[in-house]
């Protein structure tokens, strides 16, 4: 859905991880509740068993939020589905085909960070298996892909032509500066860029729109950082508070009706 106010299309809202402040990290409980939300996106990272099987799920390993232990990589598929996340409600690791079952018939878009293994390598061969099962699940048409490692969204623009936005490490910005960034944006082809929403400002947004490029911002969570992305009426922001983000926009869309 594309809503606009006085001529400038609304930031859009991504649900991410399914909204980990308000239902724990990339729970059922937290995808199915982003799927009936009035908001545009639900992010979500995906990490390949050995067995070939693909979870949404946010670290490589198990470890941090479950009951169980180990790299996803180096597990088979009945190994993870019997993980028991501790946050929220609890429930298990969902495979994208689950995802792309429960937001079968809602609006909300895929946003879909493909995500490293163990030291941050990318997982050889994985982005076509990606690809391939969102379009074997009608969903390849309605995702977004983000990554912060730029090779990666190389890999992605081989493999289809979704859209592509590169979430920018902090540390690049501060070592190497935005025009480097925008720089390589652009020898990558990469259209938009996620900038961190601390590190976010109308100097920068303007620096980026200057280049022709995107402007989006992932990490805001509290009131500030989400008024913050709205205020800076970035294209997008993903927020662990969806809810909390939803009304802020409300708010936001109030004050200037
Ligand atoms: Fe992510």
């Amino acid at each position: 859905m594309t809503r606009t106010t006085k001529g400038n299309t609304l930031t859009r809202i991504a649900s991410h991880r399914g909204g980990t402040l308000e239902f724990g990290d990339s729970t059922p409980a937290g995808f199915i509740a982003t799927s009936r939300m009035d908001l545009e996106e639900v992010e979500f990272d995906v990490h390949p068993t050995r067995d070939g099987h693909i979870f949404g799920h946010h670290d490589h390993t198990l470890d941090r939020t479950t009951d169980s232990t180990g790299a996803i990589a180096e597990l088979p598929l009945t190994e993870v589905l019997a993980a028991a996340i501790r946050d929220g409600e609890g429930g298990h690791p969902l495979r994208l085909e689950q995802l792309c079952e429960i937001y079968g018939d809602s609006p909300v878009a895929f946003r879909c960070e493909i995500k490293a293994g163990v030291r941050g390598v990318p997982y050889p061969d994985f982005v076509p298996k990606v690809v391939e099962m969102l379009a074997q699940h009608d969903r390849l048409a309605t995702t977004i892909f983000s990554s912060f490692n730029i090779d990666t969204l190389d890999e992605i623009g081989r493999a289809c032509d979704r859209p592509r936005l590169w979430l920018v490490n902090p540390a690049l910005i501060a070592d190497e500066g935005i025009g480097a960034v925008i720089a390589a944006a652009r020898a990558h082809g990469v259209p938009e860029l996620g900038i961190n929403i601390d590190q976010s400002s109308a100097e920068l947004k303007a620096q980026v729109i200057a280049a022709g490029l995107t402007f989006g911002c992932w990490g805001a969570h509290s009131i500030a950082q989400i008024d913050k992305a709205l205020e800076l009426q970035a294209k997008v922001f993903t927020t662990d508070r969806p809810s909390l983000a939803i009304a802020r926009r409300n708010h936001w869309l109030e004050a200037r009706a």
